[in-house]
């Protein structure tokens, strides 16, 4: 039952840290399940896929995208999101400026740090996020978008020192960029179904979790 996992979950996991279920590919009556024993913050990877299921759900829902974001899709999330958790490159980060001052809106980012073994997993490397947060690599201050922390996906693996090690590597980071004074940056999500009471023990402040909570995806 979503009921008892989100139960589960909440009774280990400390109260500042947000939870954020992962709803992708799980359809609109589940959702609800989760909303209807208190969970408010939902994530999306596919922009299709969060445009049809945001008028379907209340509108206290707060949604995040986590997914890969094409800058011609943006008209599909950005409107909806309170969070785009999985800004990758400097392109998309620029497109999202342009759109929040096109919009009069301010939007809200982590940048996604490429943490996993995968080849095929995005993200910046540590030297393009210390340039990005340094201002060396943008022309000038970038308006419209809010850098609120780093996002990672550590490597699905059973070998609890490798995530462990990659879960240090994000949090170090984190923390010397919060260290420098860069404001409004206070959050670090990473953690999900496998390794997120791992991810707790190393400082997130949001740990995004699908099966745990709905069960495996039908794809
Ligand atoms: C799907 C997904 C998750 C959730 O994964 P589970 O293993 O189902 O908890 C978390 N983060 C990202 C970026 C995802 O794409």
């Amino acid at each position: 039952m979503i009921k008892d996992n989100l139960h589960e979950i909440n009774s280990k996991l400390p109260s500042d840290v947000t939870l954020v279920a992962v709803s992708k590919f799980h359809p609109v009556e589940r959702l609800m399940e989760a909303y209807n024993a208190g969970q408010r913050v939902f994530a999306e990877s596919r922009p299709q896929e969060l445009a049809a299921k945001v008028p379907q759900m209340p509108a206290d829902v707060q949604w995040h995208f986590i997914g890969h974001l094409q800058t011609n899709k943006l008209k599909l999330v950005l409107p909806y999101v309170s969070l785009v958790q999985s800004v990758d490159s400097l392109h998309l980060l620029q497109a999202i400026s342009t759109w929040a001052v096109a919009n009069s809106r301010v939007i809200d980012v982590l940048l996604e740090l490429h943490l996993g073994a995968e080849q095929t997993k995005q993200g910046f490397s540590e030297d393009e996020i210390m340039a990005i947060i340094s201002g060396a690599d943008i022309p000038a201050p970038m308006k419209g978008v809010r850098i609120r922390g780093l996002m990672g996906m550590a490597s699905n693996t059973e070998d609890r020192a490798q995530v462990e090690g990659e879960f240090a590597r994000i949090e170090a980071l984190y923390k010397r960029i919060k260290a420098s004074g860069m404001e409004d940056f206070d959050s670090l999500s990473i953690g999900m179904s496998g390794d997120w009471p791992l991810a707790v023990q190393h400082g997130a402040t949001m740990v995004r979790i699908g099966t745990d909570i709905f069960g495996p995806r039908e794809y």
